[in-house]
């Protein structure tokens, strides 16, 4: 059981988390609780280190960070031995997340549920410290922004145990319920439309718990820690037809990088995203325009957050090979979801038809089987979103009910 930020955020809500968990324990079940940092701890942490540094080192940054969720798990344990039941707290070291050394980012690489598994059969209720672990060089790492979900789908799929992701909302709406009021709850979702939800900003689950829980068949329930509704089950579910359309997405958090005089011959594309990748930044959409004269343009996305990161980098790069390069940092991007679109044609010109409608210009645009994505200016975004959702009520099926409840 896996609780998020808000879900911690004072200790009224710790005393809450602490008595979901006693009543999970109490119909039997060994519990393992997973807790994030308490409400905007970790981006209080972050804003602190760039005060006292203007390039925090990466692997004390993950000293740094790894506190926040510490300190949830130690307070969580300490309220459920206050109801009466046995805890303990571990960091993910002690629980046995081994991970790689790449500082801030780090893979898990091995799960070795030892101590858990003993303070279980002691009939403990196991709190485990999200989004850190010990890498085989004996440091403390972090798995990356949001990644408290990863440690809950990584523990339940290594303890042979159902994953329950406690949020904010009630479990993954046809758009983000922030955003678009008349947002439904979806029962369930596809672990494929799930993975591209959250690879396009559906951050309810973070991205890489999704493709752990896809390749280790763990099944997930996202809910509210703040009722006891049925979530949305991430899941595969052969007797369901697939949605036509699942979802609508948005990010607000990357920025788009062009190479431009790319020259075109072999291996330039391997140069470059070989450099990029070895500076462990993770690029999602890119787009390289036909060559008209010789020299090609390249456009990929990045996290807004990893640009500094970026800079170095792309500042050899462009040396080495003799590109130029820009950023556009006031970009924005909207997709439609569903697995159902690879037999509907028509959708992506009716999404690029709705956005026109409303004044809005299209950038980018990027396409998989299940998806359609546009990069728009950043404040159209949100505007996007409920037109898109409009425009799609009747494949995404609002009719079906259960309007948006925050
Ligand atoms: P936690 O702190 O519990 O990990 P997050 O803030 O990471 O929670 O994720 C929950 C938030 O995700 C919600 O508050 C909601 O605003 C946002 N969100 C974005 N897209 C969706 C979506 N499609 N369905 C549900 N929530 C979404
Ligand atoms: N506290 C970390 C973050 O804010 C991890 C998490 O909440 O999942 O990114
Ligand atoms: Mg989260």
């Amino acid at each position: 059981m896996k609780f998020g930020g808000s879900s911690v955020a004072d200790a009224d809500k710790i005393r809450n988390v602490a008595r979901r968990l006693v009543a999970a324990h109490e119909t039997g079940r060994p519990v393992v609780g997973v807790v994030s940092a308490m409400g905007k701890t970790t981006d209080g942490l972050v804003s602190l280190a760039g005060e006292v540094s203007s390039r925090p080192h990466p692997r004390e940054m993950d000293m740094l960070l790894s506190t926040g969720e510490r300190i949830s798990a130690a307070l969580c344990a300490m309220a459920i031995e206050d109801l009466g039941h046995r805890a303990v707290s571990l960091t993910g070291s002690q629980a046995g997340i081994v991970t790689d050394t790449a500082h801030t980012n780090a893979k898990i690489v091995d799960i070795r549920p030892k101590r858990i598994r003993e303070a279980l059969d002691e009939g403990r209720i196991v709190l485990v410290a999200g989004f850190q672990g010990v890498s085989t060089a004996y440091d403390v790492t972090t798995l990356g922004r949001g990644a408290s979900d990863l440690t809950a789908v990584a523990l339940a799929g290594a303890l042979d145990g159902d994953c329950e992701i406690y949020t904010d909302v009630e479990g993954v709406f046809t758009a983000d319920p922030r955003i678009v009021a008349a947002a439904r709850k979806l029962s369930r979702v596809s672990p494929l439309e799930m993975l591209e939800m959250s690879g396009s900003g559906a951050r309810v689950l973070q991205l890489r718990s999704v493709e752990f829980a896809r390749n280790h068949g763990v099944p997930v329930h996202v809910r509210s820690t703040f009722s006891d509704a049925e979530g949305t089950w991430i899941r595969e579910d052969p007797s369901m037809e697939d949605a036509i359309i699942s979802g609508i997405t948005h990010t607000t958090d990357e920025a788009y990088v062009t190479l431009t005089d790319v020259p075109d011959k072999p291996g330039t594309a391997a140069s470059i995203f070989n450099a990029v990748a070895a500076a462990h930044i993770n690029v999602d959409t890119i787009i390289q325009n036909a060559v008209t004269h010789g020299d090609a343009d390249i456009t990929f996305s990045i996290p807004r957050a990893e640009l500094p990161l970026m800079t170095d980098t792309i500042e050899v790069l462009c040396r080495d090979l003799g590109l130029h390069w820009r950023v556009d940092d006031a970009a924005g991007k909207v997709s439609l979801i569903g697995a159902g679109m690879k037999s509907h044609p028509g959708i992506a010109a009716r999404m690029f038809q709705t956005l026109a409608e409303h004044g809005i210009n299209v950038r980018m645009i990027a396409t998989s089987p299940i998806k359609v994505s546009c990069v728009i200016a950043r404040e159209a975004v949100p505007d996007a979103v409920r037109e898109l959702h409009a425009a799609f009520a009747t494949e995404l099926d609002l009719s079906r009910g259960g309007a948006a409840h925050v």
